[in-house]
């Protein structure tokens, strides 16, 4: 690749270790009212005692017309007397995403591109499945990692997305589902796997994850919501201090030398260390599971040597945690995009690397494909991003000399 890795490193990893980054936007608006969907219940409780000299329970109120009930115009939340809707009014705005399309695929799968500035979109999925509904929600505006094998790594990296922008995705999605939560659950996951490295906006990410989890949010279940991380070791230790989500690892290599080249973070933080922070992070609480994401590309990983590998890295993750099958594979077959090297596998090359697993006692399922037909398969997720990387640019450059005119 022609770009320099190290610095896109550098833009990824601002937030490391000091919480939301020096790129994450303010949460007041251009009006200077601040969003209440950039509020998690504890800072919506004080936002009501502090600023509008309130008591907390209004502040449950609220949450409850914005999250249960999808209204966003204080004038219409009626157990709120007058005076406070007006103080609202002036002090507050409850401001979702802008739905630029949505489009829905033959198999029940959702997009939604949501405008997030006047610059900006990223897309949000929703993925029906045998009594369950999971929505795969953005992070942050493209990602700065670089992994070699991701469509949305070909796009840069321009900022993290706010509290407000991440929580919008499942507000979007929830009220075109008629989600009512605790009653009539059309969304009962969520997996934070769209575009960006979710720990890289750590603070913006784990507030989100707590109204998701929150009875007066969306009232999820801690294990169905997952965060989704490349490996920010650091990172992981802080999300088992601070959040209780089930954890997600995109490892797609079992070595260092292929993984160094496939997830470029492994520089940093090769798979020894990945391996503790996750054996950490399952051995905070008794019976946790950790899955690790293992992406199925043409003679790159998918030989015999590589699930021999794997095997054994996920035998010794659950002889350090004692319990059996502590680690979950998932396997997921390549999706190809414009520009790639890459190529998915055969169908009967991917059933024999599933094999090998399965003879060694692991479950290691098979990601099927999903929303094939509008480009919402895992690793398509696309948007608009205002690059501060210039990676798109030097793609697109790439797509040009080799002929391809659908670069754009
Ligand atoms: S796979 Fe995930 S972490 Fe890697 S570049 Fe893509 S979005 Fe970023």
């Amino acid at each position: 690749m022609t770009h320099p890795r190290s610095s896109a490193l550098d833009i990824a990893l601002v937030g490391e270790g000091g919480g939301a980054s020096a790129v994450t936007p303010v949460e007041a608006g251009a009006d200077g009212r601040t969003n209440i969907f950039d509020f998690d219940r504890p800072r919506l409780e004080r936002f009501f005692e502090e600023v509008l000299g309130e008591k907390k329970f209004r502040a449950h109120q609220v949450m409850k017309w914005i999250h249960h009930r999808y209204v966003t115009d204080f004038s219409q939340m009626t157990d709120l007397g007058k005076a406070l809707r007006a103080k609202l009014e002036s002090h507050a705005v409850v401001r979702a995403p802008q739905v630029v399309f949505d489009k829905a695929s033959a198999d029940g799968t959702h997009k939604w591109l949501l405008g997030m500035d006047a610059k900006n979109a990223i897309e949000t999925v929703y993925i029906p499945d045998k009594g369950r509904g999971t929505l795969c929600v953005s992070s942050q505006v493209g990602c700065a990692l670089n992994c070699m094998f991701c469509s949305t790594a070909t796009q840069g990296f321009n900022r993290n997305l706010t509290t407000a922008e991440i929580i919008g995705q499942v507000w979007v999605a929830a009220r075109h589902l008629g989600n009512v939560p605790h009653q009539q659950r059309r969304l009962t996951n969520v997996v934070m796997m769209g575009m960006g490295e979710p720990l890289a906006n750590f603070d913006n990410v784990v507030r989100a994850m707590s109204i998701m989890r929150d009875d007066l949010g969306y009232g999820l279940a801690n294990k169905r919501v997952t965060l989704s991380t490349a490996g920010m070791v650091p990172m992981i230790d802080r999300l088992a201090q601070e959040s209780d989500v089930s954890l997600a690892v995109s490892l797609h290599a079992p070595f260092d030398e292929l993984r160094d080249q496939l997830v470029p973070l492994n520089r940093k933080y090769p798979i020894a260390e990945l391996m503790d922070a996750c054996v950490r992070y399952a051995l905070r609480k008794k019976g946790e599971s950790v899955t690790f994401e293992y992406t199925l590309m043409k003679g790159v990983n998918d030989q015999p040597e590589h699930a021999r590998a794997l095997i054994a890295l996920m035998r010794d993750f659950d002889r350090r945690v004692q319990m059996k099958d502590a680690a979950k594979v998932n396997l997921i077959p390549f999706n190809p995009f414009p520009g790639t090297r890459f190529e998915r596998p055969d169908e009967q090359a991917i059933r024999a690397f599933q094999k090998l697993l399965n003879n060694a006692g692991m479950i290691a399922p098979v990601r099927r494909t999903r929303g094939d037909d509008i480009d919402a398969a895992c690793g398509q997720l696309k948007g608009q991003v205002l690059d501060r990387t210039r990676r798109s640019a030097e793609h697109r450059k790439r797509l040009q000399a080799q002929g391809d005119v659908h670069a754009a």
